[in-house]
């Protein structure tokens, strides 16, 4: 059984459709990247998820269980954390206390204030800074570090490489590696494709709030997934699956 199934899933912001019947599932210890140009649904796809948005139909399975109808604070305790877009982080609040605010929101695990600070080491001298005071970098660690203190069985990070420079995101990166090969179960967002390819084991590109492209990160090459991305891409080819 997958850890995820999304099954037709239907997101609206009123009138518009931003997701549109989306289907995808995500194996327990896998990296899914979703990739898409701005606008076609990766963002309001992981907030549904989340539990953050409400789905319109369709369903979300996680571990077994429909999601339908659960708020975003109990699919937090069942183990989905979502890094949102922007970060989200508690500016007069130093590091730690960010870190240990996300604890409350979880679930017992394994993860503590000094695990988060051992995956990213950068933060550790700033562990007693406000979080208004950090670098670019320094809050997206603190971000996903507080998703991570929730002892989340699926992690979903929305573009943790968004106003980062390359240097600072080859970085973070490296501490997700960390995290992908101890089995931490991830969705990321990311719009470099080459960066999305090479972390994951799974990619889907929508277009349009559809899936354009679905396949092994392996298999697929960048070509196919940038045609999927502004729509040139042929039904049947290789590893396209819509
Ligand atoms: P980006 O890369 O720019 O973040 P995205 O792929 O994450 O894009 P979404 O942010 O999910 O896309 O947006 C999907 C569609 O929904 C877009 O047409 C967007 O304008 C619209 N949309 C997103 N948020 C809202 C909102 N709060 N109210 C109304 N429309 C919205």
């Amino acid at each position: 059984m997958s850890l995820l199934s999304v099954e037709n899933l239907v997101v609206r912001h009123g009138l518009l459709q931003a997701v549109r019947g989306v289907s995808l599932t995500v194996e327990r210890g896998e990296t899914l990247a979703l990739v898409g140009a701005n606008g076609a649904g990766k963002t309001t796809l992981l907030r549904a998820i989340a539990g953050a948005h409400q789905a319109a139909s369709g369903r979300v399975i996680f571990d077994g269980t429909d999601l339908s109808g659960v708020p975003a604070h109990e699919r937090v305790r069942k183990g989905v954390a979502l890094v949102p877009e922007g970060r989200r982080l508690f500016v007069q609040m130093t590091v730690e206390e960010n870190l240990l605010l996300g604890g409350t929101a979880g679930r017992p695990g394994d993860w503590s204030v000094e695990r988060v600070l051992d995956t990213f080491p950068n933060l550790k001298p700033r562990r007693h800074a406000k979080a208004g005071h950090l670098s670019g970098g320094e809050q997206q660690a603190t971000a996903i570090g507080r998703a991570l203190m929730s002892n989340p069985d699926l992690l979903l990070l929305d573009e943790v490489s968004l106003g980062l420079s390359p240097l600072v995101v080859d970085r973070v990166y490296a501490s997700l590696h960390g995290l992908i090969s101890s089995g931490t179960t991830i969705i990321l967002v990311e719009q470099d494709l080459n960066r999305a390819l090479s972390v994951s084991d799974k990619v889907v590109c929508v277009l349009e709030g559809r899936v354009a492209l679905a396949g092994d990160s392996a298999i697929v090459s960048r070509d196919e997934v940038t045609k999927a991305y502004f729509g040139l891409h042929r039904k049947g080819a290789e590893g396209v699956l819509a």
